[in-house]
Parts: structure tokens; C-alpha cells; sequence
């Protein structure tokens, strides 16, 4: 079967998917080892048979609801293509407003000390390291699969100014940081959103604390009152009715200059706040 008719019949089976036609491109592209673009400059090309399979075989796992990311092993985010497994959370969209945040507030020769908690696939803090060549990016995860899998991603991006160490938020850090953000697992357990689309697939110790939803968020914001330099920042992602809480938590803790910001969906989605100098 040619390039062509292979996109053709994925297109008719993902029709139900509101992106299927996309997902055929990107997962034929993917099985044929080249840019999306070759579909296009050479439809005619004949599918080996090895490779047809694979397709097929990715077509029938999307269509059971895994994520295109997990077939594919990778995910855009900020300006950089990350390798992604099913051991951590595939990085969103929303969390480049945590990125875009932190970005604002480090200079541009900033020498900043900066760690990155739950780092997963290590999306925020390599986007964060590789923006601010000069800052000095720490990630943490209770992982070792998501560390490895981060330090994976810094090796092959060349991103050189950051480093993983497996441990539980604030526990491996030593000494004190100008930053300290997190998107934090913050979906009450038994919230329907965790049974649908992507969610199903990804690590549920990476999307939920438990059934306080606000746990984890609780514990960054008190452990970081430890680790933060005088006037060091806190950014913390949380869920789209949770703003008030957070503002709430920070304040409790007597964190300065709170602020919440919302996501492009309208959404309030990070707030944040800095320990008195
Ligand atoms: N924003 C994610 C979602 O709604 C949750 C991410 C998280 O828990 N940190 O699926």
C-alpha cells in the first residue's frame, strides 16, 4: 500500500477523533522515521511491509484511547521535542503559562538557582534551563523513571545547566533558590476527568494526590518556606477552581506579592507568591 492509501483508510477508522486526520499524518510519518512533510511530497511511496504493520498496529492502540504521545514516545512543548513514556505525565499546553511566567521574572544573564518539583519528563525545567543558560536548574521526582527519562531529554537537547535527583518535592535540595515551581499533581481522586481522554494512560500519582486535591500544593508551599532565598519566588500550577485556595495557602504562610494568572482557555492556573526578604 502506498503513503497514500494508508492515510486514507487511518483517516475513515480515526473519523470519530476530533483531530483523526492529523494523528494518521503523525503516526504514519512517525512509523516511516520522517517529517510529516514527505506524506505530501511523495504520496506514491510504497509502504514496506514491516513498517504498514506498525501503523496498523498504532492505528487499533489509538483507536483503545492511548495517547498519541505514548505512541509516538514524544511531545512538543515550549520550543523543544521531549521524549515522553507512559512513567510520566505528557506534558500540556497550559503548563508553558508556568514557563512563560517564571520567564518574566529571571533576567536575561539571571545566574538564578531554580528547582523544578515533580519534574516528570523534566518539561519545565529543561524549557526553564535552556532559556537562561546562565540560571542553574535542579528537577526532583520520587521517581526513577521519570529522573532517568529527564536526564535523557537534557542529554539529548544539550541542555547542560540542569540536573535530576530522585527524592519527594523539597527533600534532595540543599541550600536556597531564587525560584521554586511546580505543576504538582492537583485532581481529587475521584474526579471524573481522570477516566477520560489521556488521562486513563498516564501515572495517577502524577495527576492526583489523593482526595484532597490540594495536598500536594499544601506540602510544596509549606516545604519551600525552607528552601527559598529572601525574596525567592514560589509558581505553583494548579486546577481551574483552585485559585482562591492556593492564594490561600500562600498567604497562611505568609508568602508576599500573591498573584494568580489564567491559562488561554480563561482559567486561573498558576499563582504564586515570594518569601519575605
Ligand atoms: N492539567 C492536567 C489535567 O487536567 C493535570 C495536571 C496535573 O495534575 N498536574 O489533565
Amino acid at each position: 500500500m502506498t503513503v497514500r492509501q494508508h492515510l486514507k483508510s487511518a483517516r475513515d477508522k480515526l473519523a470519530e477523533l476530533s483531530s483523526g486526520r492529523l494523528e494518521a499524518e503523525v503516526l504514519l510519518a512517525h512509523c516511516l522515521g520522517s517529517p510529516r512533510s514527505l506524506l505530501y511530497a511523495d504520496p506514491d511511496l510504497e509502504v514496506p511491509n514491516q513498517r504498514s504493520e506498525l501503523f496498523q498496529q498504532l492505528i487499533e492502540r489509538r483507536l483503545s484511547g492511548e495517547p498519541i504521545a505514548y505512541l509516538t514516545g514524544s511531545r512538543e512543548f515550549w520550543s523543544l521535542s521531549l521524549k515522553v513514556t507512559p512513567d510520566v505525565l505528557i506534558p500540556r499546553p497550559e503548563t508553558e503559562l508556568l514557563v512563560e511566567l517564571a520567564l518574566k521574572r529571571i533576567p536575561r544573564d539571571g545566574r538564578w538557582r531554580i528547582a523544578d518539583l515533580g519534574t516528570g519528563s523534566g518539561a519545565v525545567a529543561l524549557a526553564l534551563a535552556s532559556e537562561r543558560r546562565g540560571c542553574r536548574v535542579f528537577g526532583t521526582d520520587t521517581s526513577q523513571a521519570a529522573i532517568d527519562l529527564a536526564g535523557e531529554n537534557a542529554q539529548r537537547l544539550a541542555i547542560e545547566n540542569v540536573s535530576f535527583t530522585l527524592g519527594s518535592w523539597c527533600k534532595p535540595l540543599t541550600g536556597r533558590f531564587n525560584l521554586i515551581i511546580s505543576n504538582p499533581p492537583y485532581v481529587a481522586r475521584n474526579d471524573p476527568h481522570l477516566s477520560k481522554g489521556d488521562c486513563r494512560f498516564e501515572p495517577l500519582r502524577a495527576l492526583s494526590p489523593g482526595e484532597d486535591s490540594l495536598a500536594a500544593l499544601r506540602s510544596i508551599a509549606s516545604e519551600s518556606m525552607g528552601h527559598l532565598a529572601p525574596g525567592g519566588w514560589l509558581m505553583l500550577e494548579h486546577g481551574p477552581d483552585q485559585g482562591e485556595a492556593v492564594r490561600g495557602i500562600l498567604r497562611e504562610r505568609e508568602y508576599t506579592d500573591i498573584f494568580t494568572e489564567r491559562d488561554l482557555l480563561g482559567h486561573e492556573r498558576v499563582t504564586g507568591g515570594r518569601m519575605n526578604s
